[in-house]
């Protein structure tokens, strides 16, 4: 008899017992937070099954002592959230990234979803703010047919970002696996045609909003840093794959940092500096907001826990 799949299933025939543990809690609506003024609700689009290989570093016996340590397999995997995030301030509502829509087949999509629930439809977001375009942030834009899911919205990039996923040059050069990153970069950049806005360095992107360039995971990656009074905190993207891998060791690069040597020096320097500041962070790839606090070599994750923020959850 053939048992129907539930999303459950699947996900535990393709990636084990540890990740379906991980996915019952993932199921749950993330909290939102307060930053000043501005309210912050996380999109959980889904968890990605990420192997020790995909961070060649990992691939040791140090890699396998911190899975190990961490409740996961030796061997990997070790799951990992992909998030986009709605930020709301009075009646003005921005999206943070939007995560992989269908490119990466069933598991994904459900910013869409998670945006109904928080009461926001695709016509009512107008602007998206992309800390870069990697398909797992920008394959969200897309409808299955590959149309602009967000028909109003307007999306801001750095002019970088968006030159290096244009350049046929640069796509000739790319091994045959970022294929899938090149025609999705390239597919939302022709379904939003006339509403692309390129800017560079540390552009505002609101009133105390603006862009912070982290360059060495794809060309144009930059953070987004929110503050208000005394309150700030910085989405820093991609600069962290595995927080279980990375964070000890921040010079475990993934196979997916177009340049490996100018990320690890940038994710030393925003570590160091989001430590030094006692920054509260949120990443596209981190389970929950934190912070950051010095350690040997390597750096320890404080979760700051969401519903402690401001007295609420809202
Ligand atoms: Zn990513």
């Amino acid at each position: 008899m053939l048992l129907p799949l539930t999303r459950r299933s699947v996900i535990a025939a393709s990636v084990g017992l540890p990740l379906l543990r991980f996915a019952g809690a993932w199921a749950a609506p993330a909290s939102a937070y307060r930053v000043g003024a501005f309210t912050v609700t996380p999109l959980r689009d889904g968890l990605f099954p990420l192997q020790p290989s995909m961070i060649p570093g990992a691939d040791s016996e140090a890699g396998r002592a911190l899975l190990t340590q961490a409740g996961l397999p030796p061997g990997g995997p070790s799951p990992e959230p992909v998030n986009a995030f709605l930020i709301r301030r009075g009646a003005r509502h921005w999206l943070l990234d939007a995560g992989c829509g269908t490119v990466f087949g069933p598991g994904f999509d459900r910013v869409a979803a998670a945006l109904a629930a928080e009461g926001v439809g695709p016509d009512q977001v107008d602007t998206v703010w992309l800390t870069h375009l990697h398909a797992d942030h920008v394959g969200g834009l897309l409808t299955s047919q590959g149309r602009a899911r967000f028909v109003e919205a307007e999306l801001v990039v750095q002019e970088r970002e968006a030159a290096f996923w244009s350049d046929e040059a640069a796509r000739a050069r790319a091994p045959a696996a970022m294929a899938v990153f090149f025609d999705t970069a390239q597919a939302v950049l022709a379904a939003y045609a006339g509403r692309v806005r390129r800017v560079s360095g540390r552009a505002e992107l609101a009133p105390g909003v603006s862009f912070l360039p982290l360059p060495g995971h794809t060309p144009g990656h930059a953070g987004v840093l929110i503050e208000d009074g005394a309150e700030r905190l910085l989405f820093w993207g991609d600069i962290l794959h595995s927080r279980v891998l990375q964070m000890p060791h921040p010079d475990w690069t993934v196979i997916w940092d177009a340049d490996p040597a100018e990320a690890i020096a940038t994710r030393r320097h925003i570590l160091d500096r989001a430590a030094m500041e006692r920054l509260d962070v949120a990443g596209m790839h981190l389970a929950t907001r934190g912070r950051i606090a010095r350690e040997g070599s390597g750096y320890l994750w404080e979760v700051r826990d969401p519903a402690d923020s401001n007295g609420g959850s809202r």
